[in-house]
């Protein structure tokens, strides 16, 4: 019988996908499943569909209400220590509504 614990351990398990937490849903996915913001030496927290520019990242789920949510109630805010401006947030959800609504499933 195997034993439940060394199979979790076992030596050939398939490469690691790098996986990443929505802040604001808490969903942990695949992290190119997931979209990056980050908060650049410019101060200006930007969507990072790259996944690559250097700076404080946070990731968001694709659901409009999680971004609507993670820049409303400062969850984004805390993710990356800084403080989201009125302009900012706008930009932000504009382009979590082009970047969503492009996604047709
Ligand atoms: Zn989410």
């Amino acid at each position: 019988m195997a034993n439940p614990m060394s199979a979790a351990s076992a030596p050939y398990r398939p490469r690691r996908v790098p996986q990443r937490t929505c802040v604001s849903c808490g969903l942990t996915t695949a992290k190119r499943e997931l979209i990056r913001l980050v908060h650049g030496p410019s101060g200006a927290v930007e969507p990072d569909p790259s996944g690559k520019r250097p700076g404080r990242g946070a990731y968001l789920c694709h659901n409009p209400e999680c971004w609507e949510r993670a820049t409303k109630k400062g969850r984004l805010e805390h993710a990356l220590r800084t403080k989201l401006s009125t302009d900012a947030r706008e930009v932000l959800l504009q382009y979590a509504a082009e970047r969503l609504a492009a996604e047709v499933p």
